[in-house]
């Protein structure tokens, strides 16, 4: 919809007729094969998206509309939705179809949402820029030379090219978080366990949640009202109660706040001037209105991208055991036995970057080597959960840049596999501790690039996290979200 601000808005509208979810799907199909050349959709859902319009434009009609009526929002290729195709962006699952629908995906429909489509990504999201998807790299909306992020990179797109209200991610490392902050987007990751990982394609399980991209945190908050909350088919996720995020969003207006930083992020050798002098102006502002801002030592930075990295591609490997040929997706014509099958469907089916995972993940996981590095580095992860954790004791929030620089060069990093996996810098502290992360649209560089900035805070404390971002987003957007 030309000029979508927020749900809310969309809602008046429907109620008061002068538009129909009918016409709303109708105008962003449209809009997504216009801009096929984004490659942000993997496909599109039309016929379940206008049935479920038509049947949504009776309940309005009705008055007995959802709180998501109306909310047209695609789901990122690796969330089941039955009867719809599924794959990962990944060779290894063409044409596979869901059997069921991810928990996420029911609460969506239950509260009358529309699924357009789902969105390209990086392989298995295993990736920084969406340039390891097998149905090619996502470009960004705002400079089509660039990238989106990754590895949610057609969600990002999705939602910054206007091709829908809100998207569904995923995020292990940062893979909502960098992708919103490379298209000015909002980027939410909840607290792990908040949210149902049914019906998620698994790939570190101990760090994956599903999350948002919006255009403004209010969106944020109410789809993730919806979605999070205890679900048997889970049994990671919290039993406790999910509080009303969005009746709670005003309720640190005016309030005085404890915030800390880390010196060795904002002062980070690698980080772009634009983005640091933007923090540290952010920062300074805050002060400036009375808040308590502190720089605070955090002893782990050399050690959390090798951690995350040892620990989700042992995750990864064993997770993806199952894609053997046998029991799931691609087969390749060339096995004669057994043993062969699973050898040539892997090796066929699979591209690059995810054999390379699972290889390092069963080298770490293998007997001579599993204590000098599994082990390690799950006590390497206590040691940053505590240490985080620690900070919450003393401070409401961490600020932070979300990436260390604005979208780059499409090719640019392809084969420079340290400096992919750098990307995930100030952003895999959030997965290993397990805490709820933001990136909010607050920066923009002399190119007119966004970049966004991220904010963390304790376990379940999301309600805390959507009010003190709708105060950020109100002060400092450049782009009011
Ligand atoms: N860039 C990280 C990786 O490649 C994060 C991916 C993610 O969050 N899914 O592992």
């Amino acid at each position: 919809m030309k000029g979508f601000t927020s749900l809310k808005n969309v809602q008046q509208e429907l109620t008061s007729a002068k538009i129909s979810c009918v016409e709303l799907v109708d105008y962003y199909l449209k809009e997504i094969e216009t801009k096929q050349d984004l490659n942000a959709f993997v496909e599109t859902f039309d016929r379940s998206a206008k049935a479920q319009a038509e049947s949504v434009d009776l309940k309005i009609k009705e008055g007995k509309a959802g709180k998501l009526a109306g909310l047209i929002i695609s789901i990122k290729d690796n969330i089941c939705y039955k009867g719809h195709g599924l794959s990962a962006s990944s060779k290894m699952l063409e044409g596979f179809e869901s059997l069921y629908s991810a928990t996420v995906v029911e609460r969506l429909l239950k509260e009358d949402a529309i699924i357009i489509g789902r969105t390209n990504c990086d392989e298995f999201a295993m990736g920084s820029s969406n340039e390891t998807s097998y149905f090619g790299p996502v470009k960004n909306p705002l400079d089509k030379n660039k990238v989106a992020g990754g590895s949610s990179g057609g969600a990002a797109a999705s939602v910054v090219a206007g091709l829908c209200m809100a998207a569904l991610g995923s995020d292990t490392g940062g893979s909502i978080r960098q992708p919103a902050s490379f298209t000015g987007t909002v980027g939410f990751k909840p607290t792990y366990g908040r949210v149902s990982r049914n019906g998620l394609i698994a790939f570190g399980s101990s760090f994956d949640q599903i999350g948002t991209f919006t255009t403004n945190v209010q969106d944020a908050a109410l789809i993730s009202e919806v979605i999070a909350g205890k679900d048997e088919f889970d049994s990671t996720v919290s039993k406790k109660p999910v509080p009303a995020y969005t009746a709670s969003i005003d309720s640190l207006k005016g309030k005085k706040l404890k915030i800390a930083y880390f010196d060795c992020y904002v002062n980070h050798e690698g980080i772009d001037p634009e983005v640091k002098n933007r923090t540290i102006e952010i920062i300074e502002s805050l002060r400036a209105e009375g808040h308590q801002v502190d720089e605070v030592k955090f002893d782990y930075l050399d050690q959390i991208v090798p951690t995350y990295y040892v620990l989700t591609t042992a995750e990864a490997s064993s997770n993806l055991a199952r894609y053997d040929g046998i029991h799931f997706g691609y087969r390749s014509p060339n096995a004669t036995d057994l043993e062969s099958t699973y050898v040539k469907s892997r090796s066929e089916g699979f591209g690059r970057e995810v054999k390379r995972r699972i290889m390092l993940g069963t080298y770490v996981l293998s007997a001579g080597y599993y204590d000098a590095y599994y082990t390690k580095a799950q006590k390497v992860r206590r040691l940053v959960k505590e240490s985080t954790q620690k900070v919450f004791e003393q401070y409401d929030f961490i600020i932070s840049p979300t990436s260390p620089h604005i979208a780059f060069d499409l090719n640019a990093q392809k084969d420079d596999q340290i400096k992919m996996y750098l990307e995930d810098i100030f952003t895999v502290q959030a997965n290993l501790a397990g805490i709820p992360a933001i990136s909010l649209p607050l920066g923009q560089s002399k190119n007119q690039m966004p970049f966004g900035i991220q904010l963390m805070t304790g376990e379940f404390n999301e309600e805390k996290l959507f009010a003190f971002s709708k105060e950020l987003v109100n002060k400092f957007a450049l782009i009011k979200a």
